[in-house]
């Protein structure tokens, strides 16, 4: 008995024995999740109880999926607040700010929380309230329709963020379209691309914990891909002595941690790369062996040097001389950064041995023409050292990830979208999404039913006023349908905007790469789980969530049912009740029966508790399948449980069991069948049959037949691209203007509806340097200053800061939400009120209001204080793909000056016209499919896509150019 207790007793009162909370850094322990005890703050110093019931689900405010528990008043059933679920492996209790904000989100004053249709005319912002029922109808016959018309590409489904792996993809598949759509392409498409030619997989798992090194050309510790859960490995990192390598060239928080922060002229990060990669090879510090077994070396002799016999001897001599030129001085000449700067990283590099863990995402990947070289020459430092698949060294992601199989997998569409994957792109890594209007606008093709989950194309994408134009015009776009919890610039222009749920109100599973594990999260409608927990079934989440808030799971079934409601299109059976013949599947099911077939494990544990797999996920949130996975690819294949296996010349192994095949055994993306049907299983290293890489030797491919096939040669192996913003590119009085970076407290729409984020980051003003300031004729951090680019140009306030480098200006993308006067509010507290003119092609922006206090069921939004909500720059950007990796490249040459007479901040003028001009240009650097492609098909069938269409259809059109 504690002294306090004692002396309490000793006065013959009773003892409190205190809420459930012990001290500050314990998390919830999970067998007190059913009834949590929490003292009143408002209360003291009076004890008042609050008993909770403890709900887990999972973020949705960015990729990382981190664990959430809600906090369920068990007296009044409402959320109370969301805190961090211990029990999740990914984020281990840990959230960023964003998380806890999920809240503000579920209360948001100015969230939509009935179906509404359009009223007057596209974004006149007149609407009217309708019933569920007769949106499904309406949009299920549109799409029937469409469908027996064998109009499949007509239909669209474009994503934002995903949120989940694969439910989408599986609604089109089971409607036979091609119709997914991302935002990839204007997101992470430049990063994966160089990952996915060296190993099949696009993206990076690396194992930040127990590396020596942790190179980042990203800002990972504030807003990277899988931040928190990065962020929170990267320290235990730090802490254990690893040396933190830095590339941006803006002073990221990231970069403040760093050891060495490089800050490089943009577009020269390859460069660096490259530099150090041919150290590592000059002082013959790479792993020899791990070249010798892994890299495609002998592919590339026979292909590219004849002449020489292949031995490795001789690949290394080769090897010796390939990246001579790049020095520590051409790099130093290319970058800005000293040679003996880069020298000393050079060494802690290969002083790192296996532990050496990178990433690069976004950044200088989504910024520059070549961008997708920035993460292959960074993957050749893995290569080289062997950190691949080692601990503290570089997983691909599919070795850390696990997609459970659902009951249903119907079959690829057997049609083509070119609107999404046009012949001029046959290597791009994901959808020309950013390319729509203009593909509309050419003429090659319509659609009648258009899509948005969670995207906010107008706004999000670079060209925002060419989307505007065509979401207006309804011979391009039959009927628009924004699928999303909040207002957004786009949504004003939907025919019709459908609440759905944020987070905390809706079903998803995912599995993301964080560690060297491998884990499924279940997000979850949180109050129909409490309910439920205390004996109230729930059929449809409607029934919890706040007004006629639904779930996209849920609206995708009844949709599906309603488009085939006798089964005569073969839709229908795809959404039938595995159990009650007849009847429609529930999320219940469908969850119910994944976890009990698809996930290694989860049956048992839960068994164990005495609970189905389906009660487990819904009560802990997440389950890990295992842990040190290690190097998957040199696990041996058992060849001789397989039958009919053959073995190409270079040592690919084939069998022709392809449906006994276990799929362990193949890894995931692995390409298809050979010429005669037999399917990839392995490939042969010292006489052993090893998984290998999902590529189509097998191997790492230093050298990617791929490119050199379709008709870049040039560029198959790891190198350096001259980027659209190169010194060499940009004209007198030019700078470059760096607009990817994030804030660590927004995302980019939804965040705008969460008060707490809005206080901490609001505004968007332009960096830049003091001594460019004086060149601009910029006095002043506040003063207004004039960015004009290709298309037009924005006017924002100054920020003069020496943590950006000379010769560059950034601005973040978050910000400059705005609305059209007469719309609905949107985002009170972040959106300005804007009138929009036009003349001939050339629109203009002024601010009519800015953001401010007001009036609603939430007291808060009296208490806004600020005002300035920044500058929609994306507004004035033309576009940019990339030519190979069809990434839009973000980095714009700009031109800064003082404001102009008359400029006002958040004004911004943008010329469509000078837009098509733009696009029309950097098409034109493209080398079309008609014309390069080796085998007579639209794009190589290996390679990644979201939704593979039949075989079939990858066969180029007759006079497909
Ligand atoms: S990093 Fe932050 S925003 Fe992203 S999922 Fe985790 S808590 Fe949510």
């Amino acid at each position: 008995m504690s002294a306090a207790r004692a002396e309490v007793e000793a006065r013959g009162e009773t003892f409190y024995q205190g809420a459930s909370r012990v001290h500050l850094a314990a998390f919830p322990p999970k067998e007190r999740w059913d009834d949590w005890v929490e003292l009143s703050s408002r209360a003291w110093p009076r004890r008042e109880e609050h008993h909770y019931m403890l709900v887990p689900t999972t973020c949705f405010n960015c990729e990382s999926a981190c664990g959430l528990l809600a906090y369920v008043d068990r007296d009044t059933g409402q959320v109370r607040k969301f805190e961090g679920n211990p029990e999740h492996p990914g984020s281990r209790g840990r959230n960023c700010a964003k998380g806890p904000a999920t809240i503000n989100q579920v209360t948001d004053p100015d969230r939509i929380l009935y179906p509404m249709r359009r009223a007057g005319a596209r974004g006149s912002g007149q609407w009217e309230r309708v019933s569920w029922d007769s949106v499904l109808d309406t949009l299920a016959a549109r799409i029937r329709t469409a469908l027996v018309e064998q109009r499949q590409n007509e239909i669209m489904v474009h994503l934002g963020r995903p949120g989940e792996d694969g439910f989408t993809e599986r609604v089109l598949a089971s409607w036979g379209v091609d119709g997914h759509n991302s935002h990839t392409n204007v997101c992470s498409a430049g990063g994966r691309t160089g990952f996915q030619f060296w190993m099949g997989i696009d993206r990076p798992s690396p194992d930040h914990a127990h590396a020596k090194v942790i190179y980042l050309i990203s800002a990972h510790l504030e807003s990277g891909h899988y931040f928190n859960p990065h962020a929170q490995r990267i320290t235990e990192g730090r802490a254990n002595g690893a040396k933190v390598i830095v590339l941006d060239t803006r002073l990221s928080n990231t970069a403040t941690h760093a050891d060495y922060w490089l800050s490089p002229q943009p577009g020269s990060e390859a460069a660096i790369n490259l530099a150090i990669a041919n150290h590592l090879i000059q002082t013959h510090r790479y792993d020899r062996e791990f070249v010798r077994q892994w890299w495609n070396w002998a592919e590339y002799l026979e292909a590219c040097h004849p002449e020489a016999a292949v031995t490795f001897e001789n690949f290394e001599s080769v090897l010796a001389g390939l990246y001579a030129e790049f020095t520590f001085e051409f790099a130093a000449a290319e970058s800005g950064i000293a040679a003996d700067v880069l020298a000393e990283v050079a060494e802690v590099v290969a002083g790192a041995g296996t532990r050496f863990a990178c990433h690069a995402w976004r950044s200088a990947a989504a910024g520059n023409l070549g961008g997708w070289q920035v993460s292959r020459t960074l993957f050749l430092i893995s290569a080289l050292l062997g950190a691949v698949g080692t601990e503290g060294g570089t997983f691909p992601n599919a070795w850390n990830k696990f997609v459970p199989r659902p009951i249903y997998v119907p079959s690829h569409p057997g049609v083509w979208q070119d609107l999404s994957w046009p012949l001029e792109y046959p290597l791009a890594q994901n959808e020309l999404s950013f390319l729509l209007p203009h593909f509309l606008l050419d003429g090659r093709g319509r659609l009648d039913t258009y899509f948005i989950r969670v995207y906010n194309p107008v706004w999000t994408n670079p060209d925002g006023l060419s989307w505007m134009e065509v979401l207006r015009d309804p011979s391009l776009i039959g009927c628009f349908v924004a699928l999303t919890p909040t207002w957004s610039e786009s949504a004003f222009f939907a025919d019709y905007v459908l609440p759905m749920g944020h987070g905390p109100e809706r079903h998803d599973t995912h599995s993301y790469e964080q560690y060297d594990g491998q884990w499924v999260g279940f997000r979850q409608p949180v109050l129909r789980a409490a309910r439920e927990r205390l004996g109230t079934p729930v059929t449809d989440s409607r029934q919890v969530n706040p007004g006629e808030v639904w779930e996209e799971n849920e609206f995708w079934i009844e949709l599906s049912w309603r488009i085939d409601p006798d089964g005569s299109l073969g839709i229908r059976r795809y959404y039938e009740s595995p159990d009650r013949p007849g009847s429609k599947l529930s999320v219940d099911e469908y969850y119910g029966w994944m976890f009990s077939h698809s996930v290694p494990g989860l049956p048992s544990r839960a068994a164990a508790e005495g609970l189905t797999p389906l009660e487990w996920m819904r009560r802990y949130g997440a389950f890990e399948i295992s842990s040190g996975q290690g190097a998957l690819h040199a696990g041996e294949v058992p060849v001789a449980e397989l039958s009919d296996v053959r073995v190409s010349p270079l040592g690919r192994v084939y069998t022709g069991a392809a449906a006994t095949v276990d799929p362990n055994i193949v890894p995931m993306g692995a390409p298809g069948p050979d010429p005669d049907g037999r399917r990839a299983v392995g490939v042969l290293v010292d006489g052993v049959v090893r998984r290998g890489f999902p590529t189509p030797s097998g191997r790492l491919e230093f050298w990617s037949s791929t490119l050199a096939g379709w008709g870049w040669p040039e560029q198959a192996l790891p190198g350096y691209i001259r980027s659209h913003v190169h010194p060499s590119r940009l004209e007198e009085g030019q700078v470059v203007l760096l607009s990817t970076f994030r804030l660590p407290t927004q995302i980019h729409t939804r965040s705008a509806n969460a008060k707490w984020l809005d206080e901490l980051a609001h505004t968007n003003p332009v960096w830049i340097h003091p001594s460019d300031a004086a060149r601009f004729g910029v006095r002043q951090t506040g003063d207004l200053v004039r960015v004009s680019t290709d298309i037009g140009y924005f006017v924002a306030k100054a920020w003069l800061t020496e943590g950006i480098r000379p010769g560059v200006v950034a601005c973040s993308h978050h910000m400059g939400r705005w609305r059209l006067d007469g719309g609905p509010r949107g985002a009170g507290g972040m959106m300005a009120t804007v009138g929009l003119s036009r003349e001939a092609s050339e629109w203009a922006m002024s601010r009519l209001a800015s953001a401010g206090a007001y009036s609603s069921s939430d007291p808060d939004t009296q208490r806004i204080w600020w005002s300035d909500t920044g500058v929609h720059q994306n507004l004035t950007f033309g576009v940019h793909p990339d030519p190979i990796s069809g990434m839009h490249c973000w980095h714009q040459a700009v031109r800064v000056s003082p404001a102009a007479a008359g400029d006002q901040h958040g004004d911004i003028v943008a010329d469509t016209g000078k837009a098509r001009e733009v696009y029309r240009e950097w098409l034109a650097l493209t080398r079309p499919a008609g014309s390069v492609s080796p085998d007579g098909t639209r794009r190589p069938r290996w390679l990644m896509r979201p939704l593979k269409p039949s075989e079939a259809a990858f066969v180029l059109p007759e006079g497909g150019e």
